[in-house]
């Protein structure tokens, strides 16, 4: 499976300096002198996601990951993933089938999801998926009628800054309607064991995390009050998947949810606490190549200097592609990096605009970036691409989606049979 079996340097964190890794750089080198005029794709290297998971254990060693498949659901990251012993949280009937057929057992999945197909319960009951968010009454009655022996979770909306994520409206119960809705569960009998919450976008803000910690707790003495004895804990996704500079990181966010943790939830309780880390997990571990596929030159007024001279560039791959989660131009916020292939060091940079291959308006990558002057078939790349990509493409246009390349070193593929 792997083409490749470089040394990759430890870049734990996958910081900005992740795109000077030599052995990526190389190996999209090899594939382009293989064929110049390939279409975009992605190396990825493995051994980046066996380091994550194993800081994270060091880092939160309270704290069992349970993967989100729906941020990268690509077979060698599942695999890899499956082998290092993490759990999976799933959206859905296939994600679950996705996993149970890498010999993941139902006690290292959470089904997720609070609004759930009636369908996808149905097979749930079937393989024994048995561990289930909920967070309003009518999806308990749901499951009342086609799941009743399930372990529910009581999804709780997140302490956050309103407007900051994007979770806030579409799930999770309100803070003030949990005991209401425990009562309604507690009355149909069904078996309530825990809370859990979903931040909701890549967060940097430790407090989020530690306020929405604190809820829980209140939450669990609510329940106890009803009769419920909670024995899990569920803090969801949003840990970042790289280090962005003047941002905390994810050390730093760990080591304020350990503080969490030890406060709210002591050892001695016994309370069984997972995540559920998407990003995290895979964002560094893919790099992007793609090229100038079309360029035009913008000039702002009728005798502009070369230093007022602007470009458009159309690349290979966009929005329709690898990037519909910079929608809508979210690319500076997200902090979404393109790199010239070849050595332009030396050369003056440029104002520039980047569209994908589509004739859609909405299909632009970026803005008032500076890069050298790019010719028609110069290669770009872009790193720290594994989050919410793939998955996302589409081939619209009839462009068709990037291809994948693995790499994993001798040591991964023989700790993990990957
Ligand atoms: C998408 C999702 C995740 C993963 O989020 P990341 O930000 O990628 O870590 C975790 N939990 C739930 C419920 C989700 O919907």
């Amino acid at each position: 499976m792997t083409t490749a079996r470089p040394q990759i340097a430890q870049d734990i964190e996958g910081h900005p300096g992740h795109y000077n890794n030599q052995a990526v750089l190389k190996v999209i080198q090899e594939k382009i002198m293989e064929d110049k005029d390939r279409r975009p794709f992605y190396i990825v290297h493995l051994d980046d996601i066996v380091n994550k998971h194993k800081r994270w254990v060091e880092l939160m060693p309270r704290v069992k990951p349970f993967y989100a498949v729906k941020c990268n659901n690509t077979e060698p990251v599942v695999k890899t993933i499956a082998a290092l012993g993490a759990g999976f949280d799933c959206a859905s009937n296939a994600e679950f089938q996705q996993v149970l057929h890498h010999g993941v057992g139902t006690d290292r999945i959470i089904y997720a999801h609070p609004c759930k197909d009636p369908q996808d319960i149905k097979r749930a009951s079937e393989e024994g998926v048995d561990l289930m968010t909920f967070d309003n009454e009518y999806e308990l009655v749901k499951i009342k009628s086609l799941f009743p022996g399930t372990r529910l979770v009581l999804r709780i909306c997140p302490q956050v800054n309103k407007g900051e994520y994007d979770y806030g409206e579409m799930y999770g119960c309100a803070a003030d309607q949990c005991k209401e809705l425990l009562e309604k569960a507690k009355e149909m009998t069904l078996a309530v064991v825990g809370v859990s919450f979903h931040i909701g976008g890549v967060c940097f803000d430790s407090m989020a995390y530690q306020n929405t910690i604190r809820l829980c707790r209140e939450i669990f003495d609510e329940a106890k009050a009803i009769g419920y004895n909670f024995s899990l804990l569920d803090i969801g996704g949003g840990f970042p998947g790289y280090a962005v500079k003047g941002k905390p990181t994810f050390a730093d966010v760990a080591k304020d949810i350990n503080t969490a943790l030890d406060e709210y939830f002591p050892k001695e309780e016994n309370v069984v606490v997972i995540a559920e880390p998407g990003t995290y997990y895979v964002q560094s571990a893919f790099t992007l190549a793609l090229r100038v596929i079309g360029k035009r030159v913008q000039r702002s007024g009728p005798s502009a200097k070369d230093s007022e001279q602007s470009y458009v560039y159309y690349l290979s791959d966009g929005i329709h592609g690898s990037f519909f989660f910079t929608m809508p131009s979210l690319v500076e916020r997200l902090n979404v990096e393109f790199y010239v292939l070849k050595e332009k060091d030396k050369m003056p940079v440029y104002q520039c605009t980047l569209w994908g291959p589509t004739l859609n308006p909405p299909d632009r990558l970026a803005q008032n970036i500076q890069l050298p002057e790019l010719d028609i078939g110069d290669w770009l790349y872009v790193p720290n691409m594994g989050a919410y990509t793939t998955v996302l493409a589409t081939s619209f246009n009839g462009i068709a989606r990037p291809e994948l390349f693995y790499l994993a070193s001798d040591e991964i593929e023989a700790e993990l049979g990957v």
